[in-house]
């Protein structure tokens, strides 16, 4: 399994050569976006190895959640017990984090990466006024980080 800093590589060589290409011909002119658009584009690319617990994204992941998850016990249950909500949330992290997960299974797959390049592509849509042109490079951009993921496992 190559490790998240390869494929991170690997992606980013193609990433850079589009965006001076877009830039270049004023397709993207936001440079928000184009930070955005590089963002979606990294956690597309480390995306995939979530379904191993001993992925940096699987651990990033797993962080957010739990504080996400201590975020709503803080503000829907009012715990008055700062330990018992610490202890919670670690438990919640710690479930996440090492649940067993087939790795190379369903996260694997280009569907589920058409999916999920769908959902990050509408993210920017909502954020930014974008053109009908600046969606679909945006789209064909945050792909590009997913398929390069399995291009990757599969030529390794
Ligand atoms: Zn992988």
């Amino acid at each position: 399994m190559p490790s998240w800093k390869i494929h991170l590589i690997f992606d980013l060589i193609f990433v850079i050569v589009f965006a001076s290409f877009l830039i270049k011909n004023v397709l993207i002119n936001n440079i928000f976006l184009l930070i955005f658009l590089v963002f979606f584009n990294i956690l597309a690319t480390l995306f995939p190895d979530i379904d191993t617990p001993k992925s940096k994204i699987r651990k990033y992941i797993s962080l957010t959640l739990a504080l996400i998850f201590g975020g709503y016990l803080i503000t829907n249950f009012s715990l008055k017990s700062i330990f018992s909500l610490v202890i919670s949330s670690f438990l919640f992290y710690l479930i996440i984090r090492f649940f067993p997960t087939k790795h190379r299974g369903v996260t694997h797959t280009f569907l589920f990466g058409i999916i999920l390049s769908i959902i990050l592509t509408f993210v920017l849509w909502f954020l930014f006024e974008i053109s009908l042109n600046q969606l679909g490079v945006s789209f064909l951009i945050i792909l590009w980080g997913y398929l390069s993921h399995l291009i990757l496992d599969k030529i390794t």
